[in-house]
Formats: C-alpha cells, structure tokens, sequence
C-alpha cells in the first residue's frame, strides 16, 4: 500500500540513524526534509540522496527557531555517543531542551505530528531489570551524563507538556543500544570502537571488568519502529521502548566482534567511566501490543552488515591517504 505524500521534517538526519530515517521515509514516497548542524552528522551520510528530488538538506541548528510547513517531525537533533555529548555539555542540554521547545513550537503552528527521539539513558543506572516504562529511572542529576541524561528527561517532560497544553500530537520513543552502517568510526560507542580496533588491529578497550550488560538493536529495526509508531493511532503516544531485548555482557560483545573479523586484537582493560549503567535491556512489550514491532535482526548477522562497512570505510581512508602524498607533490 502506498501512503499519501507526507512533509517530513527529520532533524539530525545526516546522522547514524537520521540518514537511515531519511533513505526509509524517501523509499515510502515521502518528501524528507533534512535539518543538521554537523556536529556530529557527515555530509557524506546523506550525500547518495541529495540527487532525489524529493529530499532536502538544510544546515540548521535546533537551537534557534525553525520556520518550515512540514506534516511531521521527527526530532533526532542531538548527539547520542558519551564522547560526543560530554564534548560540549550546555550545548547538549540546549539541544535537547531547546532544541525540543523550537521542534514543538513549529509542531504546534502547522499541525505536525512530532516525534521524540528519547532514549535509556532517561532510567539511568537501573534498579529495575529488564527496563519498563512505568519506570522512573536512577539518573545522576549532577553528574557527566547528566546533561543527556536530563536533557532527554526534560524534553520529555516538554513534550507530554505541549500534548496536554496544546494538544500537540507527540510521539515519545525511547531508544535502546542501536548500530549499523553510518555509525561515526570515532565516536567511541562500544561497537564502532571494538569493530574498527578489530579491523586495525588494534587492542580491544573493554571498560571495567565488561560484566556491565547491553543490548543492541540493528539500525533497520529501530527505523522501522519509528515509521510504525509515527504511524500509530493519535492516542499512542508513549513513551515505548524500541530496543532488541537481546541482552549480552561487554565482554562477548569483544569476543564476538573478534571472532566475526578474525581480529588477531587482544582484549585489554580500561576503567569503567563514571556513571556507567551496569545493566541495560529493553522490556518492548509496549511496542509489541502497540506497534506490533519486534527486532528481526540477530546481532551477529547485523554485526557482519556493521564490519562490512567499516572495512570499506577504513579502506577508502587507507586509499585517500596514499593517494593524497603523490597528489601534493
Ligand atoms: P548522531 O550523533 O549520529 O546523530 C545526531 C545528529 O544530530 C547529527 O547529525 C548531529 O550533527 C545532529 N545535531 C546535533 N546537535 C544538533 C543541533 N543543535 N541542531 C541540529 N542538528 C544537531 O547520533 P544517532 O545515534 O543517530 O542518534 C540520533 C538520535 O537518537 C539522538 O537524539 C539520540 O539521542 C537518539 N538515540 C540514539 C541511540 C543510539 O543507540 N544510536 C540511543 C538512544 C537515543
Ligand atoms: N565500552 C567499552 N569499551 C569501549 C566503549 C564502550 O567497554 O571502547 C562500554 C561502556 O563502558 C558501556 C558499554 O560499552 O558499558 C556501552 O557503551 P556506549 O558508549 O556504546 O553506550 P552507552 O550504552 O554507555 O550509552
């Protein structure tokens, strides 16, 4: 079935999972709109759609005030990996809380459905286990992840605020652990480092003992929920967990990787940093009953798709840079 043509609005869509939206919402006939300020986006990410006429790229920070006619908004605009949020915390938490009023203010004038791209880290270092959404979460207000953490917290907040105030339709989902193609090579999330430290050769970085569990979600599933819950009935509005439930300790996730690339790269230990959740995993039985979404993706199919495009990656870099001397002289 083909839907009727939608303006979307996707915000931080040159990024990891922004450009996956982007590429998704353009295949359903969709006219996508692209909003990003590169900071932690590439030009290169969306660079295969700018030929499409029907997708738009804007240089945009959330931060300022936004004046577009879109149908829908998803609100992605934010950076998502702890080394990049710490980089610049009060901008981080000016995305998110600024960022959110000027997304919801531009939903609230022209009548569009808006989308949250919240996350975990809203329960912190969980006492309850696996992760409801009933649950209100054990976030360390003052410290280093705090400024996603509550960033995220107060967007949210926001939005239930205009959808109650104004009538706003909102659409909150909280992201778990997601990866795929696109994610940036340094941006020091645990797949992106153990795959291309695999990949060089590199030792292996495990934080603390590697006992602290994740679960990891392939990017395909994740945008799939997304075009499902903005899909879904006005009065859904969440907040749902997307997330695959799978749930493995840092350490296999090592030895997993080592294994998929044939890596020679030995595990080493490094300290836990402050504030690290011990255990993370998804309950998805909202989504489940709501969306009726589940991941399809088994990790080590989506981690082969993942080392496939860091090998290409690394290898262009390999080739720009011996190709780069002779050019210059
Ligand atoms: P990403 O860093 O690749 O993408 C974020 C994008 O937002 C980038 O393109 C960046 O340049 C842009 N951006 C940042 N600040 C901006 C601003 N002020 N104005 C405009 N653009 C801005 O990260 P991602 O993994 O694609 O995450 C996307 C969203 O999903 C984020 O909101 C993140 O919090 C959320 N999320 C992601 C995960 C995950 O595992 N990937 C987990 C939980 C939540
Ligand atoms: N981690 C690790 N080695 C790395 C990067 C991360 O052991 O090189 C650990 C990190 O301490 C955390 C988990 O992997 O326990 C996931 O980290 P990530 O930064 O990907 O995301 P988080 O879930 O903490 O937001």
């Amino acid at each position: 079935m083909r839907l009727t043509r939608q303006r979307v609005l996707v915000t931080g869509g040159a990024g990891f999972l922004g450009s996956h939206l982007c590429e998704r919402l353009l295949r359903e006939g969709h006219d996508v709109l692209c909003a990003d300020n590169y900071f932690t986006g590439r030009k290169d990410n969306i660079a295969h759609l700018l030929s499409d006429p029907h997708f738009e790229a804007m240089r945009h920070d959330i931060t300022f005030p936004l004046y577009v006619e879109v149908d829908q908004i998803y609100n992605l605009a934010c950076p998502a990996s702890p080394v990049h949020y710490q980089h610049d915390p009060v901008q981080t938490t000016k995305t998110s809380v600024i960022g959110a009023i000027n997304m919801l203010g531009l939903a609230k004038r022209v009548g569009a459905r808006i989308m949250q791209a919240s996350t975990s880290e809203v329960y912190g270092d969980p006492t309850v286990h696996p992760q409801t959404e009933e649950y209100r979460g054990n976030v360390n207000p003052l410290g280093p992840r705090a400024c996603y953490d509550e960033g995220k917290r107060c967007a949210e907040t926001l939005f239930f605020d205009y959808h109650r105030q104004h009538k706003t339709r909102i659409k909150v989902v909280r992201i778990f652990n997601t990866y795929g193609p696109r994610m940036h090579p340094n941006d020091g999330r645990v797949v992106s480092n153990f795959i291309v430290q695999a990949l060089r050769g590199q030792d292996i970085t495990v934080y603390g003992d590697g006992q602290q569990t994740r679960a990891f979600c392939y990017v395909d599933d994740l945008v799939d929920g997304f075009i499902r819950m903005m899909a879904s009935p006005t009065e859904v509005v969440g907040p749902i967990n997307l997330g695959n439930p799978h749930e493995i300790p840092v350490r296999e996730l090592a030895e997993r990787v080592i294994a998929l690339t044939g890596s020679r790269s030995r595990i080493i230990y490094r300290p836990l940093p402050q504030d690290d959740p011990l255990q993370r995993c998804p309950d998805i039985t909202r989504a489940k009953t709501l969306l009726g979404w589940q991941p399809h993706v088994p990790l080590d199919e989506g981690l082969k798709r993942t080392i496939a495009y860091f090998e290409n990656l690394l290898l262009e870099r390999e080739e720009a840079r011996a190709i780069t001397p002779a050019a210059v002289q």
